[in-house]
């Protein structure tokens, strides 16, 4: 243990303090971030909260106002871009239209002192590793944007860096390719076993692609964690709004885990007991932390619902129920299809459900 904590502590990229102000407006406000060798890391947050900035001084393209850029120990923080090891890929490919595929992919390596037979093995290799070992004489403007995005890719791994940099890199591209090249590049990022860094808007990339997410909100970073731990466990409000659907149900603290939403008294078993009694709390519930059948005399936190709307979305669909006890609060739950045909759940039925205790955070209203 005491050995990997060790390895551990050699991260492949240290952020350390960075603030960038634009004129008198901050866009990153003393960030810290280690980022480990091989992982992934995905930048997630919402239009404006400073991912792409963060990683455009990662990459030299922006200078920070203060703070520090380690890689692999080395200070870069004031290399140009050219001086710091990393490749990158844009939204847009930014492909050489004038270049045959092979020519782009190679084209770092010509710049550098490599023979031609080297660089085409490795030309061919790259191609090979991203899927398109035949298309090296094509030019970009006879590939889809899928493909080209490969290519953008093959060429930032081609002089083989120590770090990946991916901003936005599936955003130009249609919802079908872009789950295709989500599974891809991270099938290819595990077995180049590069550590990887990726802005992204979308949660649903950041949740299926990363190790790790770095979820930013206004210049700040307000959670690092794995998918599951940001999901299961946001640290604030803002990362239980941003990842995923969530319920907000308003009440106040009773002491220990208990709460009052309405008439119920709500047993939360993962919620921490730091609030006094009468504290104003808001409890936040994902959609499908409910429990439906098999309810017993024992089960906690059980209530008769009206539902009130369904949506039907397929194999999942989403119950909008509302209940006397919760003094008319809302709540969406998902259920699956057979679940909504064996239960009767119809618009005007009634339904038994609990929520699930373990599954319920409370956050202070304050903060929320
Ligand atoms: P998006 O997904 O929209 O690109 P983002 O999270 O990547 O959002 P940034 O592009 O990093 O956000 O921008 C962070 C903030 O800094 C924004 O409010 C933006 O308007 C501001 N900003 C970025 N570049 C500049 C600049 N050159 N001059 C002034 N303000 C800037």
């Amino acid at each position: 243990k005491f050995i990997a904590d060790e390895l551990q502590a050699t991260a492949a990229l240290e952020v350390v303090g960075i603030r960038k102000d634009f004129e008198s407006f901050s866009a990153l406000r003393d960030v810290h971030l280690r980022v480990k060798p091989g992982e992934m890391l995905c930048f997630l947050g919402p239009s404006g909260c400073g991912k792409t900035t963060l990683l455009r001084i990662i990459a030299g393209l922006e200078t920070q106002t203060s703070g520090r850029i380690l890689q692999n120990g080395r200070d870069v923080s004031w290399l140009p871009p050219d001086k710091r090891d990393y490749g990158i890929v844009f939204q847009s490919y930014a492909l050489f239209p004038n270049l045959t595929i092979a020519d782009n992919v190679g084209y770092g390596l010509v710049n550098g002192k490599a023979k031609r037979a080297d660089i085409k093995a490795r030309v061919d290799e790259l191609l090979t590793l991203v899927g398109l070992p035949t298309s090296g004489q094509k030019y970009p403007s006879q590939l889809s944007g899928g493909q080209q995005q490969r290519v953008a890719l093959a060429r930032a791994l081609a002089t083989r860096p120590g770090l990946l940099l991916l901003d936005e890199p599936l955003s130009a591209l249609d919802a079908l390719e872009r789950i295709r090249l989500r599974g891809e590049i991270r099938r290819l990022q595990k077995q180049v076993g590069i550590t990887t860094i990726m802005v992204t808007h979308d949660q649903e990339e950041a949740l299926s692609m990363a190790d790790r997410i770095v979820v930013m909100n206004h210049g700040v970073i307000e959670q690092v964690g794995t998918p599951m731990d940001i999901y299961e466990r946001p640290a604030t409000p803002f990362v239980a709004d941003f990842v995923g659907k969530v319920n907000v149900l308003r009440g106040h603290a009773l002491g220990g885990n208990l709460f009052r939403v309405g008439d119920m008294e709500l047993q939360c078993d993962a919620c921490d007991s730091g609030f006094e009694p009468g504290d104003p709390v808001n409890l936040y519930l994902r959609p499908e932390d409910r429990i439906a059948e098999n309810l017993g005399p024992e089960t906690p936190n059980r209530l008769s619902a009206l539902v009130t709307k369904v949506e039907f979305l397929g194999g999942l669909c989403i119950a909008e129920v509302t209940a006397d006890a919760l003094h008319g609060q809302t709540l969406g739950l998902h259920f699956s299809l057979n679940q909504l045909h064996d239960l009767d759940i119809r618009e005007g039925n009634r339904i038994d459900i609990a929520l699930r205790s373990n599954r319920i955070r409370a956050f202070c209203e304050r903060t929320a």
